[in-house]
């Protein structure tokens, strides 16, 4: 028996509690891990509480993060003992995560966790920090540097938001961080922000095109705060596009794409080829200062998982949540 999360539909609508779940024989192509630390992103949130169609099939054991040991390999590259890190897949959403003592998946979909990278950090990091990754590489990929001005940072209190902050303050830019909780503006000066912007300043109607301010943005908050972010990218700026936690709509105009040559790069994380999860977490565990990462950190035990779900829809988390499971 293993202890999970297990998510089950009922007429009402669904539930969320601890249960114990059994796992099937290890197939050809699989691995069984087991699972050290888990995390909270705030997808899992949404599978937790309902709250948008995450999970796809049900009972599902959620968790779209896991850091573990190899226990068993059917998998010509895997071996007992190895130390991996999953994100993503569609895990937690079509096929059962990482709330769980155990995880049983393809092993194509692990990737071995880069030296002085702890299975806990891993965790700290999560999908969050890896999208954030990702973003700070779509923006480089498209030219950006230090030298080219500030770069905004919004929903900057969040998980991608931390992360992102003290990647690019690591890689030498300035970075404005913009929050809904300005009074809290000291975590993010010490992970690295130079200015702070309060959200508020961007959640107007967007104008097509504002003063330009920034070099370019990183956002997990769309809506009305992309929108405005997007009329104030300088001059061939980049816009690296991951969140919603702000909205799903986008009230924007195409003048900034064709009137400043403003590019907006979409991040997806789940189904990102292997090859640049491998560079992404390779880059987190060379640029990444854990010491920063530390200040972002709080522990939830997985039975109080549940009851902490909501407080991402309230826009009340800050930084990282971990889950110690073994
Ligand atoms: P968090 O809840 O940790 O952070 C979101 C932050 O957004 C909050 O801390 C808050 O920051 C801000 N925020 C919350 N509510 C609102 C609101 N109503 N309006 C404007 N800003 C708001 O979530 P994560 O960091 O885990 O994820 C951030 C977003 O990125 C989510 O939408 C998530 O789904 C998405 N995501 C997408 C991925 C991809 O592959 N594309 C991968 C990972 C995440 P503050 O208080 O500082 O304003």
């Amino acid at each position: 028996m293993t202890r999970a999360i297990l998510i089950e539909k009922t007429e009402e609508g669904q539930t969320a509690g601890l249960a114990d779940v059994t796992f099937a024989p290890v197939a050809e192509g699989e691995v069984a891990v087991d699972v050290a630390w888990s995390t909270l992103n705030y997808k899992d949130a949404l599978a937790l509480t309902g709250a948008a169609p995450v999970v796809r099939s049900f009972p599902m054991v959620p968790g779209v993060d896991f850091s573990g040991i190899v226990r068993e390999s059917r998998h010509p590259e895997l071996k007992p003992g190895d130390r991996v890190v999953l994100n993503g897949w569609g895990v937690g959403e079509t096929h059962w995560g990482g709330l769980a003592e155990r995880a049983q998946l393809r092993g194509d979909w692990l990737v071995p966790l880069p030296g002085g990278v702890s299975l806990r950090q891993a965790m700290a990091i999560g999908t969050a920090g890896y999208t954030a990754m990702l973003c700070v590489m779509a923006l480089e990929a498209h030219g950006l540097t230090p030298a080219r001005g500030e770069i905004v940072v919004t929903g900057a209190m969040g998980g991608v938001g931390s992360v992102a902050v003290a990647l690019l303050a690591a890689r030498g830019y300035d970075v404005a961080a913009v929050t809904g909780r300005p009074a809290e503006a000291d975590y993010l000066r010490a992970l690295g922000a130079t200015t702070i912007i309060d959200r508020a300043e961007l959640t107007g109607k967007a104008r097509p095109l504002g003063k330009e301010r920034w070099a370019g943005a990183i956002d997990a908050v769309g809506g009305a705060v992309l929108a405005n972010v997007l009329s104030m990218i300088r001059y061939r700026g980049v816009v690296a596009a991951c969140g919603l936690a702000g909205g799903m709509e986008l009230p924007t105009s195409v003048a900034p794409f064709i009137l400043r040559g403003v590019t907006l790069a979409g991040i997806d994380s789940v189904m990102c080829p292997r090859t640049e999860r491998i560079e992404a977490w390779n880059r987190l565990a060379r640029d990444l200062d854990m010491a920063k990462l530390e200040t972002m950190v709080s522990e939830v035990a997985l039975e109080d998982v549940v009851a902490t779900a909501p407080e991402f829809l309230e826009g009340r988390v800050r930084g990282r949540i971990v889950v110690p499971i073994a």
